[in-house]
């Protein structure tokens, strides 16, 4: 035993416990709901920790679990579960927790006012404060060993040790006098939340008391106006950010997602301050059980005891939830279930949350990898002589960067947000995301019935600017750029800032047209890219009706479609090595089609291209 200091009550204990062979210094307990469990407060005493005395000095501490219990109130009280193999658990009473997760305690170990618990070994635990000072992350350990057959503590930073400490445990026994409220859900930093007012959900188990369980898997489902909740903090809080978490089956229907919202605090429950207002908020995901983190923009400093959420509009008819979260939720994220992607489509990872079953997409990119039979990918259909360089979203899912506005009045659109939005130097970090298609809900409905959409376009007669960067290593002059798009209503595109398509009206898709057979496309000069970044920057405009929005930018190297086929014969031979020869000893002209390797120049690598291509050895 390195360092360690007995406490001050372990004689006085060992006197009253009964005295046999290993015996503990506390009564543990199997079942903390048992009205014989015994709690316990532990006191710290005479801390004196270098650079940390104005916190601790000599007035006595209680051990607390995630946040703040008010000074000297014993409210925080212990029992010792015994796991069945010997360990012993902490368990809170007041936040009715354990306090033994060692991802929780790694993810938390610098918020200064939280106490911890965890294993050490198989035969001791240990209290553990994260108190940063002078930079230093100081822990106090406070840990049941085993040998000793008592409760020790230390404090330490790293391996140094800083100080002792005293600790007197206090044998309470019995019901708490005054259990307090049950918080059926608590915040990253030990702030606990109830519902204490609600509407009625459509169905006895989908009402609005799902909304605060710290289950994602339940939700709330019913109309727009019954869709409200008050929810009660134990203590009054700021709020830094707010979370809306969708429902189980959210990706079936995603038209029950919540349109418009507001948030209010108050701390008599009676007034309100509105903290946040959304209005055709477009960017709800349509997958199950996600959190949507949203910041306050109208109030985010008061502290208040009593929140009201209420919906004020759905994508359609009845809405569906399952979370309202004030403050940051701490999730413990299980292994993610990965599938993996293949050459033109996307692999998903979803993890859960063990505590709250919030789960956490992220898209893995399509491989690119693919596998060429006569210059067409037997896999997904491409075109080996085609370069995707902006992918439609009927398959993927793709993010740009937007601003939305509603017109000014019946004849005037609003001007662009900055003289320089369609530029690819424009800086658009205060731009939100959204996730793209975007239709009008509902709008696969006729003859866009089978073009996908991941995201709401609400109301009529406003607008989206979006942003679309991409890369080229080099622009290839011989290459046809090809810009495919559907569109409803009035669309202008630009590459970095110059106009390539003004197209007014939508897209008049034939009935069940896909996306292949229902895009319109348009021709971009080569002269509009550039080597290096570039933008394809996108206005468009709903009037009435339906709302829609999807494109694709690709570039095409040869018309034939099959690379090293130089002769245009429809077959790669030793009359295509000829030819290539020749453009390149300059007797005969350079075509796009002799430049194999697309680097602007027909030399020695195409000539070797082509032989491959010909030996099969590509
Ligand atoms: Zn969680
Ligand atoms: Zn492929």
């Amino acid at each position: 035993m390195k360092h360690f200091h007995k406490i001050s009550l372990t004689a006085l204990l060992m006197a009253v416990l009964p005295l046999v062979a290993q015996a503990l210094p506390f009564e543990p307990t199997s079942d903390p709901n048992a009205s014989t469990t015994k709690w316990y407060y532990l006191i710290i005493n005479n801390l004196y920790v270098q650079g940390a005395e104005q916190y601790f000095g000599s007035t006595p501490y209680y051990a607390t679990s995630l946040g703040s219990a008010p000074s000297g109130t014993p409210v925080d009280q212990w029992c010792f579960v015994n796991d069945g193999t010997g360990k012993y658990k902490a368990f809170n009473r007041k936040y009715k927790k354990y306090l033994c997760d060692d991802g929780y305690l790694e993810s938390e170990i610098n918020h200064e006012t939280s106490v911890y618990y965890r294993e050490r070994t198989s035969d001791t635990f240990y209290l553990l404060r994260s108190y940063n000072s002078d930079g230093a992350t100081v822990i106090l350990n406070l840990y049941y060993d085993a040998e000793e057959n008592a409760l020790m503590s230390e404090a330490t930073t790293g391996n140094v040790l800083h100080g002792y400490f005293s600790v007197q445990y206090a044998d309470q026994g019995g019901d708490d006098p005054n259990p307090g409220p049950t918080w059926t859900r608590h915040d990253k930093y030990g702030v606990g939340y109830r519902i204490i007012d609600g509407g009625q959900g459509a169905f006895e188990n989908e009402s609005t008391d799902k909304l605060c369980d710290n289950d994602a898997s339940t939700k709330y489902y019913g109309t727009v106006a019954n869709c409200w909740v008050t929810i009660e903090a134990s203590e009054p809080v700021a709020v830094s950010q707010y979370s809306i978490v969708t429902a189980n089956d959210t990706h079936t229907y995603p038209n029950r997602n919540l349109r418009s919202w507001w948030l209010a605090g108050s701390n008599d429950n009676q007034e309100f301050i509105v903290i946040d207002r959304v209005v055709d908020y477009p960017n709800i995901p349509f997958t199950n059980q996600e959190e949507v983190v949203f910041r306050p923009q109208l109030n985010s400093t008061d502290k208040f005891r009593y929140f009201r959420f209420q919906c004020a509009e759905g994508a359609s008819g009845n809405v569906q939830l399952s979370e309202i979260w004030i403050n940051e939720q701490p999730h413990s994220w299980l292994l993610p279930e990965t599938t993996q992607p293949t050459c033109g489509v996307h692999g998903t990872q979803v993890s859960k949350c063990a505590e709250c079953n919030a789960l956490n997409y992220y898209y893995i990119p399509p491989t690119d990898n693919h596998t060429y039979v006569d210059g067409v990918c037997s896999v997904c259909g491409k075109a080996e002589n085609v370069t995707i360089l902006l992918d439609n979203g009927q398959v993927n899912p793709y993010r740009v960067k937007y601003q939305f506005r509603y017109r000014n009045d019946d004849q005037t659109w609003p001007d662009a947000p900055d003289e320089s939005w369609n530029t690819p130097n424009f800086d658009d970090t205060q731009w939100n995301y959204l996730t793209m298609p975007t239709a009008s809900v509902g709008h696969t409905g006729g003859p866009y019935t089978s073009l996908m959409y991941n995201s709401h376009w609400y109301g009529e007669y406003n607008c989206y600017w979006m942003r679309r960067p991409f890369h080229l290593d080099r622009v290839d002059p011989t290459a046809t750029y090809t810009l495919r798009y559907v569109h409803d209503d009035n669309l202008w595109v630009y590459v970095n800032g110059q106009e390539v398509l003004h197209a007014d009206g939508w897209s008049n898709l034939p009935n069940n047209g896909t996306w292949e057979t229902g895009h319109e496309e348009t021709v971009i000069p080569a002269s509009a890219f550039r080597a290096g970044d570039n933008v394809l920057a996108i206005y468009i405009q709903q009037n009435w009706g339906g709302a829609y929005f999807d494109c694709e930018l690709r570039a095409e190297t040869t018309s034939t479609g099959v690379r090293g086929d130089v002769t245009g014969d429809g077959k790669v031979d030793i009359a295509d090595v000829n030819a290539v020869i020749n453009m390149m000893l300059g007797k005969a002209s350079p075509t796009a089609a002799g430049d194999v390797t697309s680097d602007g120049k027909v030399d020695i690598a195409d000539v070797n291209a082509v032989i491959n291509i010909m030996l099969g050895k590509r």
